[in-house]
């Protein structure tokens, strides 16, 4: 056997193949952190069950903000956590920089609330670090904003102790205009002071789950895309109104899950492409974020094509829990403390 192996290195370095060589590819203790522009207020966007493919399936003209948005830095070809395709463990990931399971995972298993009431550091059995908490220590204002009820799983984490470390937060079930315009009265109160902000936007998944994400011409879950594409438009010209006095933002767009397998749904066999593969965009109204996420860090992720990398493959691919880190690099703010996604901030966002 140690005959074979050796003829066959022998004859793969004579061929110069990288693939038996361990330890030939790029290294994660190589990653340093990337030069980022930095902006007054930083706002992530979740679109709740946004499949990416639902961005080919209508005509760009159709999806005119996601369009614009997608001109930043972009890819169509993130993922889910890597075991979850649900909407509270991942939308825990992009606020912790963690995926659910493993050392430093941040457990959160539950897409509700538990039923013994628990909070997300309870559960974990010690601190978790957020970005809410990351954005206070950095003297940026946090701020909440969701469309479920579930969300209110994280002030009852995180606004327990002396000081809230979410601050405000608007959450309101499945009623996305009022809480838009609670969020747009914020943007216009705060224009001048420096903002994390957090968004959810529950529509599209609730579409799905009701008449399922299909693709197919008119159908109701493409509509609904139409519908929420019109609230991004109404979010982007408040901040070109704001960046027009000078105060820059960067959006972050992405989804906690796509959906389709099961019929209707995204879990039960949460581990189809179709409910892992999702949006990631990180756009600036300077204009200074582009390129194709992949290119542009092909040190440090790897397009992982179809398939879902397991949670220690290195180089990663782009997750939506990219998001927690990228979110304070962008505002000129360190990490989170213990991290793993992300963790150098070394997401570059500009070629
Ligand atoms: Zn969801």
């Amino acid at each position: 056997m140690m005959a074979v192996r050796s003829a066959l290195l022998a004859g793969a370095q004579v061929l110069g193949i990288a693939w038996l060589c361990t330890g030939c590819g790029p290294q994660k203790d190589d990653v340093a952190p990337a030069a980022q522009p930095v902006y007054q207020d930083v706002i992530i966007i979740s679109i709740d069950g946004l499949r990416s493919d639902a961005l080919l399936s209508l005509k760009p003209e159709q999806l005119p903000s996601l369009m614009r948005l997608k001109r930043g830095a972009h890819t169509l070809n993130a993922r889910t956590d890597p075991a979850f395709t649900v909407t509270l463990p991942n939308h825990t990931g992009m606020i912790t920089g963690r995926v659910v399971e493993g050392e430093q995972g941040h457990q959160w298993r539950w897409n509700e609330p538990h039923e013994d009431g628990r909070t997300i550091e309870e559960n974990l059995g010690e601190p978790l670090d957020h970005i809410f908490a990351g954005a206070l220590r950095g003297e940026v204002q946090p701020a909440l904003f969701a469309t479920k009820d579930k969300f209110l799983l994280w002030p009852d984490t995180w606004n327990l102790g002396e000081e809230d470390q979410i601050p405000y937060s608007t959450i309101v079930h499945k009623e996305t205009p009022e809480v838009l315009r609670d969020f747009d009265r914020y943007l216009v109160a705060n224009a001048d002071k420096r903002d994390l902000i957090f968004l959810h936007i529950h529509d599209c998944d609730t579409r799905g789950h009701a008449d399922g994400w299909n693709l197919t011409k008119d159908s109701a879950y493409l509509d609904t895309l139409q519908k929420v594409d019109l609230m991004l438009c109404g979010i982007l010209e408040r901040l070109d109104q704001i960046a027009a006095q000078g105060h820059h933002t960067a959006v972050i767009i992405t989804a906690d899950h796509g959906g389709g397998v099961p019929y209707k749904n995204h879990h039960g066999q949460g581990m189809q492409w179709i409910n892992y593969v999702i949006p990631f965009f990180a756009w600036g109204t300077d204009g200074q974020l582009s390129g194709d996420l992949y290119k542009i860090n092909a040190e440090h992720r790897e397009d992982p094509s179809l398939l879902m990398p397991l949670p220690e493959a290195w180089p990663p691919p782009i997750r939506n829990s990219d998001a927690a880190n990228l979110s304070l690099s962008l505002l000129g703010l360190p990490p989170l403390s213990a991290s793993t996604v992300n963790a150098e901030q070394e997401l570059r966002v500009q070629p």
